[in-house]
């Protein structure tokens, strides 16, 4: 892609914007972002829980890339104007279970090759950030967590660095900002309905507004990126799974996010008291080609009461708290768990697509195809999350 004069990004969620902000800044371009809905970010970045940080359980690949995120939004978030805030608290991966804490252990022991001796917490400063695993009995004497049924926790794995951007939205709105200040157009209400390509070489695009030839494509609609490959007959290998969100009233003190191991439920308590109570249903065995356009903004009844069962046993007060409001996002996940960024086997046209986390790893997303299009080092390895590496 090398030397592009005209670039197109399709989708303007955080991932088109973070490709705009990047290629606008670095390379001499024109950038261009089309993008259906009326307003920018709409779709999966406004359904997100937007965590952002070490999680402890991240791949050799990715701990660069997510090392390059934590400073863009460092930066971007230190300015003053910014609407998005990000919160701090931690997170806690908890176990209610003999079993839940086997596993947690055996997660642990294995990502950070460590042994967890017999009742002591053990912290590591490897993978990116320090994690600790906590025993049930030491969990309550190590953190204050008012509302936290400590007495049902068998075990838990704190990971202190992980917080969120409390409205991903904004996030992307403030990043297009920067793309628009440094010379990307952003049009909305344009569809994009083809790549077109000639002789293995992406041309443009064919939208409900005509055609718009480009030089090189960028494919950064979340969900929709597979269909939108299809037209230029490459195959994007991915899956889906449903985000289903809750937001409950509560008036529970500030506690760290929750991640329940037995049921894939976590929760983030909001500033204004609110809870978010969603439900992580695992990786790409257990997902499927779901087409995002079908999919309502209704959690269904019985993924609701299995929610709200789930935090009643560890946070029994919030288990009657009014739902002030629910949604269900389509997160996109990959075969063996890592982002897919970067060019495709059609030249000039690359894909910035996720496993899952796409806020946090969407800053060097949109460095690589910056650098990809300017032809410079990103300054972090990237055949981990290539293209290729799925064919
Ligand atoms: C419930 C839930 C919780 C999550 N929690 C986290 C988290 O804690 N941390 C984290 O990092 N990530 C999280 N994620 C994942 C993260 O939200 C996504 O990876 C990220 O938002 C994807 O951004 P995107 O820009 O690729 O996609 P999107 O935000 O979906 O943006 C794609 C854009 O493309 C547009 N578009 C689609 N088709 C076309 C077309 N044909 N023409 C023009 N425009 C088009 C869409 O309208 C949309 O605006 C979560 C996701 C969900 C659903």
């Amino acid at each position: 892609m090398t030397d592009a004069d005209r670039v197109v990004v399709i989708g303007a969620g955080i991932a088109g914007a973070s490709a705009a902000d990047h290629l606008a800044r670095e390379t001499d371009a024109e950038v261009v972002v089309l993008e259906r809905a009326a307003e920018p970010a709409g779709e999966t970045t406004a359904r997100s829980g937007a965590f952002v940080g070490f999680w402890g359980h991240e791949s050799a690949a990715t701990v660069p890339l997510l090392r390059y995120g934590i400073r863009y939004y460092g930066r971007l978030l230190s300015a003053a104007e910014t609407e998005p805030r990000f919160v701090h608290g931690g997170r806690l991966r908890l176990a209610t279970t003999a079993a839940g804490d086997d596993a947690i252990r055996t997660t642990f022991e294995s990502d950070f090759n460590q042994v967890i001796r017999e009742s002591t917490a053990t912290e590591t400063a490897t993978k990116g950030a320090p994690v600790q695993y906590l025993s049930g009995a030491a969990l309550d004497e190590t953190l204050v967590l008012p509302g936290l049924a400590t007495d049902a926790v068998t075990g838990a794995l704190y990971s202190p660095g992980v917080g969120y951007v409390d409205d991903p939205a904004a996030l992307a709105r403030a990043v297009l900002e920067r793309a628009r200040a440094a010379g990307a157009t952003v049009e909305t209400g344009t569809t994009v309905t083809e790549i077109l390509t000639e002789a293995g070489r992406v041309t443009g695009v064919r939208t409900t507004d005509g055609r718009r030839r480009a030089d090189a494509v960028v494919a950064a609609a979340g969900p929709w990126n597979r269909r939108l490959l299809d037209t230029a007959d490459v195959t994007l290998p991915v899956r889906n799974t449903r985000g289903p969100m809750l937001v409950l009233d509560t008036d529970e003190h500030g506690l760290p996010a929750l991640y329940h191991e037995e049921t894939g439920v976590y929760t983030r308590q909001n500033r204004d008291g609110s809870l978010f109570v969603g439900h992580f249903p695992g990786q790409y065995e257990n997902a499927s080609v779901l087409d995002p356009d079908a999919i309502g903004d209704d959690v269904p009844d019985a993924r609701r009461e299995r929610s709200l069962d789930a935090i009643a046993r560890f946070l029994p007060g919030a288990r009657d708290a009014t739902v002030a409001d629910e949604w269900v996002g389509v997160r996109t996940v990959t075969p063996d768990g890592d982002p897919v960024i970067g060019p495709t086997d059609v030249d000039g046209l690359s894909v910035l697509a996720f496993n899952a986390n796409g806020i946090q790893y969407a800053p060097a997303a949109g460095r690589l195809v910056a650098a990809d299009v300017g032809g410079f080092d990103p300054g972090f390895p990237t055949t981990g999350v290539a293209f290729g590496r799925l064919r």
